[in-house]
């Protein structure tokens, strides 16, 4: 069983805790709104946080459709590692107890998960509501942006192990094509490309519109793990906060809300919704 950390709360954190626990009993309609930091405990690396990701490859170069394309016609070797940076821990992690505690919290309160997150654990965890804005690593789109299936977590495991050798020996390109065929769509199925939304893209539809309209319509609205650097998703907390909404921030970081509590995801989740369900 996984070990799971109890933070010890000074007084006024005990406070603003059970605030926090308050404004959501109060609420009838809650968005939990996730960035990259709730995966951090389950072994996925925030970009912003890892030691310097986008200097190692450069945003311009690896953030952009364009840029990737380049990049791997250019230096094959490169964008393999890239690519297995970004899928490696994502084929290798598990909910971890954040992810679990939010699905519990629909039991209390209706809720929709909000995440820019690619990772698919709060599926995972058995949340029911989750609006994917940025996304899925699992998804595969068509050319004109059309659903057309989906890798699995053995089959983007099994990418990962072959990118990895691509790091030593030759004939780079061909390999790092075969290694992602199924996400590019060189089969039987046709041309398809993984289901991402890169810079200059636009959001993923339904999912943002709907991320938009939760936000509106929500009385409390609580954010785990996210910058605030990425935009467009970074105005949802405004917009839902200007439509009447609560707010609650949970990061090591200083968020701008109306309480925020700082610690990591599974210090912090898990006793927040264990006061919201027992009081
Ligand atoms: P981000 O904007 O999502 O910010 C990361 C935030 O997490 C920071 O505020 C940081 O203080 C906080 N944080 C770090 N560790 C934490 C912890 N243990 N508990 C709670 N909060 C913690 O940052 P980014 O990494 O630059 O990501 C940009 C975009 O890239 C994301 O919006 C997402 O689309 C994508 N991304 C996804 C994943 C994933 O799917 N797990 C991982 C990395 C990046």
């Amino acid at each position: 069983m996984a070990f799971q950390r109890r933070k010890v709360f000074t007084m006024s954190q005990t406070h603003e805790l059970t605030l926090a626990a308050e404004m959501l009993r109060a609420s009838r309609r809650i968005v939990v709104f996730t960035g990259a930091g709730i995966s951090a405990e389950s072994g996925i690396p925030t970009f912003r946080d890892d030691g310097g990701f986008w200097e190692r490859f450069p945003i311009a170069d690896f953030a952009s459709w364009r840029g990737v394309i380049r990049a791997g016609w250019k230096n094959p070797r490169k964008l393999a590692e890239f690519v297995y940076e970004v899928i490696q821990p994502i084929a290798d992690a598990e909910p971890n107890a954040a992810h679990r505690a939010i699905a519990t919290l629909e039991a209390h309160v209706p809720t929709t998960v909000v995440t820019q997150n690619i990772d698919g654990l709060h599926q995972e965890a058995d949340n029911s509501k989750v609006l994917e804005i940025h996304g899925s690593i699992f998804g595969l789109v068509s050319l004109q942006g059309t659903d057309c299936g989906v890798v699995t977590k053995p089959q983007l495991r099994r990418m990962a192990t072959r990118l990895e050798r691509i790091r030593h020996g030759w004939l780079a390109l061909p390999r790092m094509l075969w290694a992602i065929r199924r996400w590019i769509g060189l089969g039987l199925r046709g041309i398809h490309r993984p289901k991402l939304v890169l810079f200059g893209d636009g959001m993923a539809q339904p999912d943002w519109e709907q991320a938009v309209q939760a936000a509106r319509d929500c009385d409390c609205f609580i954010q785990i793990g996210c910058s605030g650097a990425v935009y467009p998703a970074a105005l949802l907390p405004e917009e839902a906060a200007a439509h009447g909404a609560t707010t609650i921030a949970i990061d090591p970081q200083p968020t701008q809300a109306d309480v925020w509590l700082s610690g990591t995801a599974t210090e912090i989740v898990p006793q927040l919704i264990e006061l919201v369900s027992t009081t």
